[in-house]
């Protein structure tokens, strides 16, 4: 079974603590029920009961401490985190960010030199404590280069903080706040430790509408002692990125997760509301609405549970991982979107009543795509990857499964943040190679040869690749591809059967022409590329027996999966 199912979580592939931990979670949401789960939501009511029960179960204290300074089930292993990121999204998305968010605090800290700073977080998370990471600032987003907020210092060694932040995730109640910013009359960069009951935080207010706290704070002559500067200099910048590239990996389980339990709620009604005497999903446009959501939906979830491999093998020599978690923070989270769109074409009206979990859905998922750097910035930096990743494979090792239960001690230490260029893929075509025999994969290995050939014979000009414009539409498609090779070698083991693969690429043969024809589009290409573009487009190979096995086989059984508890 790919798709999470709180009621069935009998065959989770994890350890006894891990498990404990993703069933009590399910547990505790169940109980709460949809109901209050609602109200709570309708409420803006702040998650003080989700924050106990993580205090009670020492949720974080194992799953975000390394295993130097926590107890013995303590480790930050992203296999196993994956689900617990997949049952908040799958629940709601302000849970989940308030997890998020204690990740992305918890990032400078576990990367800084500062022991006694560690000693304190490791301490705060065994008392249930969240964090919150400072970065961003009202005028600047994500230009971070022109960070306000500053450091002053004085005369015994400390410092007085000046400045304020905006859009703070746990704001109000972290345990310690990371804190960006520079040291007043240096260039150098800094990461300090703030405190919210501490004098001279201020608590501006809370910048949007919603359980969660997205903190407006400003920091008054706010006193920092020397010892709780986490890093200084060029450090604190990597440590700026290298937490977003941890983080940013988060943003695809959480759009599973929402996409699962819209899935669920909507194919539940859809079976069950008949119009003109027959049932709604009789209908063969609703039948193709519904597979494609779950085509999407299946791919979503490979792609990001093989990106988890390389994120847990990459080393300095091995940073793979910094192409495919983009991708997942991009690629993964708009699928997410495009999921709800089509499952909400379906249930219509009943996608907006309160009742029903998937009115939440359909407005959460649309913040995935936008936080941690919006879609433009990562397809920006997805295709610095592209001219190696197409054309320059490498004899890399072959990665396996990572499903150990080890810490990811590389995440914090993962050096400069430099050096994009340099980075080495392995090469694509054993990927696709390997299901060539199903007629989507060879159509799809086709586009790609097309996509390849049209780079080579019109590579963009100096002027073009100044154009963002165009990149953007170039990224959408290379991505496409890299997208299309990891979900292909994480087939193995998924128990995806060879009907299911093929249907999923008829979809993905869809996706590559629609690009193609954007970028045919687009006023920045030349007439040859325009023309080279059209050479991209495909149509998919249909076979109505394989759609019927997909969709009687696989989608509409799900209509009687799962039900939250009222
Ligand atoms: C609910 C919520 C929670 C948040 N939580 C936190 C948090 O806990 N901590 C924190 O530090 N921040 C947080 N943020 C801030 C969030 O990360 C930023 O909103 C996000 O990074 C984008 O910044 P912006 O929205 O201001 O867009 P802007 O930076 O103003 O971007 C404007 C436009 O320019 C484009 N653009 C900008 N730079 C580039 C580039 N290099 N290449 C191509 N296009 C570019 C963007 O794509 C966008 O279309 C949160 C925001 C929200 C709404």
């Amino acid at each position: 079974m790919i798709l999470l199912n709180p009621k069935r979580l009998e065959s989770l592939p994890l350890d006894q603590r891990s498990r404990e931990i993703v069933e009590k979670t399910v547990a505790f949401f169940e109980a709460k029920g949809l109901a209050k789960l609602k109200q709570d939501d309708f409420d803006r009511t702040w998650y003080a009961d989700f924050l106990e029960f993580l205090k009670k179960e020492r949720v974080f204290a194992d799953l975000l401490t390394p295993r130097s300074l926590g107890g013995e089930d303590a480790r930050w292993d992203t296999f196993r985190n994956t689900f617990f990121n997949e049952v908040l999204g799958f629940y709601g998305l302000c849970y989940w960010y308030a997890w998020q968010v204690s990740i992305l605090g918890l990032g400078p800290l576990w990367m800084s030199p500062n022991e006694r700073m560690k000693k304190k977080a490791a301490a705060a998370l065994e008392e249930g404590g969240i964090f919150a990471f400072g970065l961003s600032e009202k005028e600047h987003g994500a230009d971070i280069y022109s960070s306000e907020m500053a450091l002053h210092p004085q005369a015994d060694g400390s410092f007085l903080a000046r400045g304020s932040k905006y859009y703070i995730g746990n704001g109000n109640e972290a345990a310690i706040v990371s804190v960006f910013g520079k040291v007043a009359g240096t260039d150098d960069y800094v990461f300090f430790a703030a405190d919210p009951k501490r004098k001279g935080y201020e608590l501006v207010k809370n910048v949007c509408a919603s359980q969660s706290y997205v903190a407006e704070f400003r920091l008054d002559d706010y006193p920092v002692a020397a010892d709780e500067v986490l890093i200084r200099g060029k450090e604190a910048w990597n440590a700026a990125l290298n937490t977003v590239n941890v983080g940013k990996y988060n943003l695809g389980w959480a759009s599973i997760g929402i996409s699962t339990h819209a899935l669920y709620e909507a194919i539940a009604h859809a079976a069950n509301r008949r119009l003109y005497g027959m049932a709604v999903t009789d209908f063969p446009h609703v039948a193709r609405m519904f597979t494609d959501a779950w085509c999407r939906l299946v791919a979503m979830k490979l792609f990001a549970l093989r990106a988890s491999d390389y994120q847990r093998s990459a080393s300095l020599e091995d940073r793979r991982y910094l192409l495919y978690n983009p991708v997942v923070k991009m690629k993964v989270t708009t699928e997410g979107e495009k999921v709800v769109d089509l499952l909400w074409d379906v249930i219509a009206a009943k996608g907006f009543e309160k009742d029903v979990w998937f009115e939440m859905a359909a407005r959460d998922i649309r913040a995935l795509p936008k936080l941690e750097g919006t879609v433009h910035v990562n397809i920006a930096l997805i295709i610095k990857f592209m001219v190696n990743a197409l054309f320059r494979p490498a004899a890399l090792p072959e990665i396996p499964r990572r499903t150990d239960a080890v810490h990811d001690a590389f995440l914090f230490d993962q050096g400069p943040a430099s050096g994009l260029g340099k980075i080495r893929f392995h090469d694509m075509d054993p990927a696709f190679a390997r299901f060539a025999h199903l007629p989507n994969v060879a159509l799809f290995q086709g586009q790609l040869r097309s996509l390849k050939g049209m780079l080579v014979a019109a590579a963009p000009s100096e002027g073009q690749q100044k154009d963002i414009d165009l990149l953007l539409a170039v990224g959408e498609l290379f991505t496409l591809v890299v997208y299309a090779q990891l979900v292909l070698e994480a087939v193995p083991g998924s128990g995806l059967s060879d009907d299911a693969v093929d249907q999923l690429f008829d979809l993905l043969v869809r996706d590559l022409s629609e690009y193609a024809l954007k970028f045919h589009g687009r006023s920045g290409a030349t007439a040859k590329q325009a023309e080279l573009a059209l050479g991209l487009v495909r149509r998919p190979v249909f076979d109505a027996r394989r759609f019927e096995a997909v969709w009687k086989g696989e989608v509409l059984p799900l209509k009687d999966a799962y039900k939250m508890n009222p």
